[in-house]
């Protein structure tokens, strides 16, 4: 569904991504793992077309989406809950979810999928009129999810969702990635919680330095002694 060939990505003079080559199968859930700075969100940010890359192609569906923008990229099917939740803090719940759907004119499907996501997360239609900045950091992990499922996705890229969450949160938004996944939508994780992440992945990829040093499956890769004491605090 999605490959990346060589990709390069650069802040100014910083080599952020150093030759990323990745795939990721339909209805997979494949999980990029890493300590922080190795370039894990910079990848998702590349696939979502906001840092642009400096050379490699990124192929989704087979469409080349290298030097699209990132509207577009929405519009074929990509959406991106990002790192640190991005709500937008004095709009209500309900705007937060119809900002999602921005890229869409499909009232009827996009009424559908509200409907989805208040199924997903009751607790987000209780507070539909509510300021999104005035949720707990768990809820708005909730609405930055529900915001992105707006758009449709058939590849949903989630940066660190169970960050700064309470244990018995960080349960629930992994078995929602579980649920959003078993309901056909395939799912690129960037996760620092390595254990949870290769628990519900198929496949992990691990970032070192804007580099990718190993790849497998996720069994495999949580056998794996290398990851076992530099990831799983064993
Ligand atoms: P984290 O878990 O901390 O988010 P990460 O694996 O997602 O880490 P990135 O955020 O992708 O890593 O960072 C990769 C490299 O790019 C790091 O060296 C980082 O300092 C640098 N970097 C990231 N964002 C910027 C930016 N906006 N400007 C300059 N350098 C940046």
């Amino acid at each position: 569904m999605l490959r990346l060939h060589e990709v390069h990505a650069h802040y100014g003079a910083i080599h952020a991504l150093r030759g990323i080559s990745l795939e990721v199968k339909e209805g997979q859930i494949v999980t990029l793992i890493g300590a922080n700075g190795a370039g894990k969100s910079s990848t998702l940010m590349t696939i979502s077309g906001i840092l642009r890359p400096t050379s490699g192609r990124i192929i989704f569906e087979d469409e080349d989406l290298t030097h699209l923008p990132s509207h577009a990229i929405v519009r074929r099917g990509i959406s991106q809950v990002p790192e640190g939740r991005r709500i937008f803090p004095t709009l209500s719940v309900l705007e937060n979810l119809e900002m999602g759907a921005y890229t869409r004119t499909d009232a009827t499907q996009i009424r559908q999928d509200l409907d989805r996501v208040f199924q997903l997360f009751p607790l987000l239609k209780d507070r539909r009129s509510q300021p999104g900045g005035t949720l707990s950091g768990g809820e708005q992990q909730m609405l930055a999810i529900g915001r992105a499922l707006m758009a449709r996705p058939r590849l949903l890229l989630m940066d660190e969702p169970s960050l700064g969450l309470a244990p018995k949160l960080v349960e629930t938004i992994f078995q929602v990635i579980q649920e959003i996944n078993a309901q056909s939508t395939t799912i690129l994780l960037v996760e620092q919680n390595a254990h949870m992440a290769l628990r519900v992945a198929t496949r992990g990829y691990v970032m070192e330095v804007g580099r990718i040093v190993l790849e497998d499956e996720a069994e495999k890769l949580m056998a794996n002694g290398e990851v076992r004491s530099a990831y799983l605090g064993e």
